[in-house]
């Protein structure tokens, strides 16, 4: 079963070029969030209907799920 964990988090930092690291996972809705391990910057995937993961947006904010809900 394809839990949507996989290891290539598949990131570059849009900003900065850096690597990405997990930041959080959100198996309910299908979406993750990484962490540029240079520049803190967060990067906000969604798995689209492919099963594929694609980058909504970039923040500095954690929690921008949230408020764009
Ligand atoms: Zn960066």
């Amino acid at each position: 079963m394809n839990t949507g964990i996989d290891k290539n988090y598949g990131g570059e930092c849009v900003d900065c070029g850096s690597l990405l690291e997990l930041y959080e996972v959100d198996f309910e809705k299908n979406r993750r969030i990484l962490q540029c391990t240079q520049c803190g910057l967060f990067h906000f995937y969604k798995k689209d209907f492919l099963g594929k993961w694609k980058i909504v947006k970039a923040g500095r904010v954690a929690d921008l799920w949230r408020k764009s809900k």
